[in-house]
């Protein structure tokens, strides 16, 4: 009975331990395939972002080249907030590093017989001059609004002709012009975003309605776009009379961070 006994203990704690080993077993397995899975997440979304920043490249934002910088040796990941922001059509940057797609042709809407303005932001723009005259500022219109690229051409011919009449050499005349009127498909007036007030000069600076606009014009969704203490950063000279639209969310962001588009575009990069 004893010996039974003792053999029969015996086996009872060979089976615990037996129990006991299958048991870490489990648990070692499962954890290997809980840190695979994870760690197959991160890689996807990692190449999700990565997938999003080269789209955005394909409708302007920037080079391949930088999105493959920004991903690989900076291995930072934009997050999807910023990524959401990075491809709206109201965040498009269009400069002369920047072309839009050269088969790009915006929603229109008219504003009158001879002006046109992207249909998606027209209403904001109209709504943001019917304001201003009840402000009591009635000397105010939009002068310039879009411009096909083919009338961005005809600008510029007609413009380096005026130089060369004045004596100047064909490349100075190209020179000069290129410095006042970018390249087809490197305008925003290309894209039916952007408006030029009243008569395209530095006295609209002195008018009451740019200190209105300065104040007002965030809460319609336009931005100064040529700031005079940006122009190292947009290559443009300062503009008072160009306005561009990029929807009230962005513009009360970009005012209160004190950001341009180019530098707006890559603080979401970056954030
Ligand atoms: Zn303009």
């Amino acid at each position: 009975m004893e010996d039974k006994k003792g053999k029969h203990s015996e086996n009872c704690e060979n089976r615990k331990i037996f129990i006991y080993r299958i048991v870490v077993a489990i648990i070692l397995i499962v954890s290997i395939i809980l840190v695979y899975i994870l760690n197959n997440l991160g890689n996807s979304k990692e190449v999700g972002a990565m997938a999003n920043n080269i789209s955005n490249e394909i409708i302007g934002f920037n080079s391949i080249e930088n999105s493959i910088v920004n991903n690989t040796i900076t291995t930072h990941v934009t997050s999807e907030e910023s990524l959401r922001k990075l491809n709206d059509w109201k965040l498009v940057l269009v400069n002369n590093d920047n072309k839009m797609a050269e088969d790009y042709v915006p929603p229109l809407a008219n504003i009158d017989s001879a002006r046109q303005f992207d249909a998606r932001a027209i209403n904001s723009l109209t709504q943001m001059i019917l304001d201003m005259k009840a402000a009591g500022i009635k000397n105010i219109w939009a002068q310039s609004t879009y411009r096909s690229p083919d009338k961005q051409k005809e600008l510029i011919e007609e413009s380096i002709q005026e130089y060369l009449e004045d004596g100047k050499t064909e490349e100075e005349a190209r020179t000069l012009t290129l410095r006042g009127i970018e390249e087809p498909y490197s305008s925003e007036h290309n894209l039916g975003l952007a408006v030029d007030f009243n008569n395209v000069d530095y006295a609209f600076e002195e008018t009451k309605a740019f200190p209105w606009l300065v104040k007002n014009a965030e809460k319609y969704g336009f931005v100064l776009r040529y700031p005079k203490d940006k122009e190292n950063i947009t290559k443009i000279k300062y503009e008072p009379w160009h306005w561009r639209y990029v929807g009230t969310e962005y513009a009360k962001e970009m005012n209160s961070l004190g950001l341009c588009l180019e530098e707006y575009i890559e603080y979401l990069k970056n954030n």
